[in-house]
């Protein structure tokens, strides 16, 4: 969509967050012809587009009978803000300074001004601190069933999971998948989860409910082998496990705001009642960061439009909107399909030249035959974070204008491959040139990393 920019220098709205409130706010404000910046986060409080990457189904939002998987719901939202207009930043904020107008948003790479904020940083998923965590992460332990869960190692064998609310619950059922028995771990005597899902968790043999249950220890080898418990009545205890999953919560991300803006006892962001100012004129809040009792994606929705209403007229009340006008009043729908090729390819549809394949046939082939460069992303169906990096490597990839070429193994479907390359978590990315492993990296990175392999070995 082209639009005559307004002044470059001072955005109108800045957007900390990318869930569905900060995607909500967004489309509010981008149809208000404010132009917003959101700044989607990058290593702080999480993945970009917030904790609905990290859910499977999302049987509760509205408008979808079916239910609708968290990642997808998420790229929705996003695309639905950008045909909008709204301006993506892939960065975090670190600070913010309120003491001058137009406010200073510090991000890790410069300073945005801005005359108002939407705070829609959300929550981050707590760790327990059992001893041995660290030596066990990634190699056992995860906060995230629904990313990790597809993992070889975890196949067929006995898992954990902690925690008695909705997240341990679904995870716990999600895991049922790929483990032979999945123990759920609840430190009190009852789950505080929604009675459908309790109710599912009850209904299925391949789970064992051990309630009044804490974990203290974790022990094994390379990989994670067994637990140490404590039952209130029973006394100390082990479970053999070869995976150890929390769903204990969430912190609020609130500690780049440095105590500047009032927080609750809590420690979420501390808003009138029902509404989205916050003790900062000109800087609103919405979403899980100002939420400790509801925090559902639809709530968080809610709130982010009321946000962008509210700064809205703020904005205009202060005569300090400098709004857009569009060429085109109605912007182009979304484009259905990408340039790469998404489907498995095979003896017929492999190309040697193609920028972007599929599945273990291409990853042979190119192995073996190709002279470029290769990036194998491993990522599995329902995982989050492979939807947040598969974009940013496929325009890894056009910037270097085909230079390299990108495959993706879906370890779900090609356990064998997962297993030769020592992968333990998704999403899992490996650089290869001439059939040498040249660099890998666990997680979600930012693109100049990639691209500063690449060009080493190019
Ligand atoms: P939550 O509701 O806050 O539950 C956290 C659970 O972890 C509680 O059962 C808590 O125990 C337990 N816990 C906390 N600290 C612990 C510790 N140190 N050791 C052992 N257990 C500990 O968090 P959540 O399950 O992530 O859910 C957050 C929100 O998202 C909720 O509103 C939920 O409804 C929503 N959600 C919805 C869906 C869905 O609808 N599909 C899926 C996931 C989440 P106590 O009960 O004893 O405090």
């Amino acid at each position: 969509m082209k639009n005559t920019r307004k002044d470059s220098n001072v955005e109108n709205l800045v957007i900390i967050g990318s869930g569905p409130a900060g995607y909500t706010a967004a489309i509010y404000a981008a149809r208000a012809n404010l132009q917003p910046l959101l700044v989607t986060g990058f290593n702080s409080g999480g993945i970009p587009g917030g904790q609905l990457m990290t859910t499977t189904f999302v049987e509760n939002y509205p408008g979808f009978p079916d239910g609708v998987l968290g990642p997808e719901l998420m790229d929705l939202m996003k695309a639905q803000a950008e045909r909008w207009g709204t301006n993506l930043y892939e960065s975090d904020v670190v600070s913010i300074n309120i003491d001058v107008r137009p406010f200073e948003l510090k991000t890790l790479d410069g300073t945005i001004k801005s005359n108002s904020i939407i705070i829609a940083t959300g929550a981050s998923a707590n760790r327990l601190g059992v001893i041995n965590e660290d030596k066990f992460w990634s190699k056992g332990i995860s906060a995230c069933a629904i990313c990790d869960g597809a993992t070889p190692q975890f196949r067929d064998e006995e898992l954990a999971v902690i925690g008695g609310g909705d997240s341990a619950c679904e995870e716990a059922a999600y895991l049922t998948k790929y483990g032979s028995k999945v123990h759920l771990l609840v430190r009190s005597d009852k789950l505080r989860a929604s009675a459908a899902m309790v109710d599912r968790v009850k209904a299925n043999a391949k789970i064992e409910i051990h309630w009044n249950t804490t974990v203290e220890k974790a022990n094994g080898n390379d990989w994670l082998e067994k637990i140490e418990t404590i039952n209130v009545q029973k006394g100390k205890g082990e479970i053999n496990v070869k995976g150890l999953f929390y769903a204990i919560g969430h912190t609020p991300n609130t500690k780049f705001l440095d105590n500047k803006i009032n927080l609750d006892k809590k420690g979420y962001i501390a808003c009138k009642s029902g509404r989205p100012e916050t003790s900062i004129e000109g800087i609103f809040a919405a979403g899980d960061v100002v939420d400790s009792e509801w925090r559902q994606g639809v709530t968080a929705a809610g709130t982010g439009c009321m946000a962008a209403l509210a700064t809205e007229r703020w904005l205009s009340e202060k005569n300090l909107s400098k709004t857009v006008v569009r060429e085109i009043t109605e912007p182009e729908k979304r484009p259905n399909s990408s340039n790469f090729n998404e489907e498995e390819v095979n003896e017929e549809t492999f190309d040697l030249n193609s920028e972007w394949q599929k599945g273990s046939y291409a990853l042979r082939k190119l192995y073996h035959e190709s002279k470029k460069p290769l990036l194998v992303i491993f990522s599995s169906p329902s995982c989050g974070p492979c939807h947040v990096l598969k974009p940013q490597l496929k325009r890894v990839i056009k910037e270097l204008e085909g230079a390299v070429q990108g495959i993706e193994i879906d370890i779900d479907k090609d356990q064998e491959i997962a297993k030769q390359a020592g992968i333990t978590g998704t999403p899992t990315v490996q650089l290869f040139k001439e059939k040498l492993l040249k660099k890998q990296w666990q997680g979600v990175k930012q693109r100049s990393e990639f691209k500063e392999a690449i060009k080493n070995i190019l």
